[in-house]
């Protein structure tokens, strides 16, 4: 597979949104269609994240 950019579930075709998941001592970077909510665990991890904690940014 050269792009995962459609949703398997619901076939829309414009990419996914981000979320992330904390699991032990790791945060797995965790996709979601923005159009049925469909999530894809596709292994992606990091150590870099300590917490969750979110400071507003701008808004676009
Ligand atoms: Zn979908």
């Amino acid at each position: 597979m050269e792009e995962f950019r459609v949703c398997l579930n619901c076939e829309y075709q414009k990419g996914f949104q981000v979320s992330f998941r904390k699991v032990k001592n790791r945060a797995r970077i965790v996709l979601i269609c923005p159009k049925c909510g469909q999530s894809y665990d596709i292994g992606w991890a990091t150590t870099t994240i300590k917490t969750f904690r979110h400071d507003q940014g701008l808004t676009y």
